[in-house]
């Protein structure tokens, strides 16, 4: 871990620790109905205030356009001290004399949240007003928010150049996790990659073919790669405009030696919904009516196979439409797998991007990954190969 400068390289008694978290928790009628990624967090805030360092929690809620009720940070501070079972202490403003005031107020081991830093339009802009507003609040700066790594906005990139940055304990682990999997692997690697559309992958998929040993498609994005060998694919989701990009991707993964498994049957269906009738068919024996909807037996059992020739595993998207049962097997079966390959040792699993820990979720199986990283838009730009502003920022130089 010496790349990033963490909460091993500072001592944060006394100071004043302004620390980003994730705090974009799903609500309904003002309530948090799924506290997963304050849970995350906690362990932070705890170590920092244990230590006896001020907390000052920043974080961003929705898309606000300016000061709006609806999004402000307030019943998640309350839901933060439930679960910390500690105070959080709470300030209407993330700037100005009301932040101030607050903060001046803290003792050593208090921690404080303050309002929404949307609210202002020089967060998104990394405003260097609105950063040094928020700098004069704090010593040093702490970054526990991978999720919103990807994006340089003030108090995600633009306090890490004003103030001393350092690495969270969840962005550390996030960090090492995604390093182990793709920076410095274990040979030999493989990646997953499914859902919905090759358009929303294009990048990724370029980034990942001269990077892992071995490339499974699957999901409706392996519609287009078998239209783009020539297969029949019915009336599935496949995107007909991309199968030349396609077949650039397959040439590229050639000359980089990179192994493509496309899946070689398929369940196929008629219906795009739950228990719709159902056939396991050859790729070459897909019918103008049907729909393909999962990877079939023979290709689930090719996946399992390449699992136990791999050490290192990375996986975005799931494998057929996992939200209908019975098109869920693929995925499950792939995922219950890798996880007890991971859990026995003979494997590190990473897997993380939008849809895939809610399949792996309901697979039963991300308990037993090595990770499953909560965050979407910053894992897909990191399998992108893309630098993240938050990360560069706590990089020792
Ligand atoms: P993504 O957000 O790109 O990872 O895509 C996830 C979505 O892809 C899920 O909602 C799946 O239901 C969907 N998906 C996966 N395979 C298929 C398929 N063969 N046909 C249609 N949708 C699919």
């Amino acid at each position: 871990m010496s790349a990033f400068r963490t909460l091993d390289d500072v001592d944060v008694k006394g100071k004043r620790v302004l620390l980003r978290v994730d705090l974009n928790v799903p609500m309904e009628s003002g309530r948090v109905t799924d506290a997963t990624r304050i849970e995350r967090i906690a362990p932070t805030i705890a170590e920092i205030a244990g230590k006896g360092g001020k907390v000052v929690i920043l974080a961003h809620f929705g898309r606000p356009k300016g000061p709006d009720p609806k999004d402000s940070l307030k019943p998640v501070a309350e839901e933060t001290a439930r679960i910390l079972k500690r105070p959080v202490a709470f300030a209407t403003e993330c700037i100005g004399p009301v932040a101030e005031t607050a903060v001046a107020e803290m003792k050593n081991g208090d921690v404080l949240c303050l309002e929404n830093t949307r609210f202002h339009k020089g967060e998104e802009k990394n405003d260097p007003a609105f950063v040094e507003a928020l700098a004069k609040l704090g010593d040093l700066w702490v970054n526990d928010a991978f999720s919103a790594a990807h994006r340089a906005h003030a108090s995600t990139e633009g306090l890490g150049r004003k103030l001393p940055a350092y690495a969270g304990r969840t962005m550390q682990a996030e960090l090492e996790a995604l390093s182990k999997a793709l920076e410095a692997p274990q040979r030999p690697v493989a990646a997953i990659v499914g859902g919905a559309k090759v358009s929303t992958k294009l990048e990724l998929l370029g980034n990942l073919v001269a990077k892992v040993n071995v490339l499974m498609i699957g999901g409706g994005m392996a519609n287009t790669f078998l239209l783009a060998q020539g297969k029949n694919v019915g009336k599935s989701l496949a995107e007909r405009d991309l199968a030349g990009t396609a077949r650039e991707i397959l040439a590229k993964a050639k000359v980089a030696n990179c192994e493509v498994v496309l899946p070689v049957d398929a369940i196929v269906a008629q219906k795009f919904e739950a228990n719709a009738p159902s056939r396991s068919v050859s790729v070459d024996a897909v019918g103008p009516d049907d729909m393909i909807l999962d990877i079939g037996p023979r290709s689930i059992e090719h996946a399992v196979s390449v699992l136990a020739r791999i050490k290192t595993l990375v996986w975005n998207g799931p494998f057929g439409a996992f939200e209908m049962e019975p098109f869920d097997t693929g995925t499950i079966e792939v995922a219950e797998a890798a996880a007890e390959r991971t859990a026995a040792g003979h494997l590190v699993s990473v897997a993380g991007g939008g849809d895939t820990v809610a399949a792996l979720n309901a697979a039963g199986a991300a308990d037993r990954f090595t990770y499953v990283s909560t965050a979407g838009g910053a894992f897909l730009e990191w399998m992108e190969g893309k630098a993240l502003p938050g990360v560069e920022v706590l990089r020792v130089k």
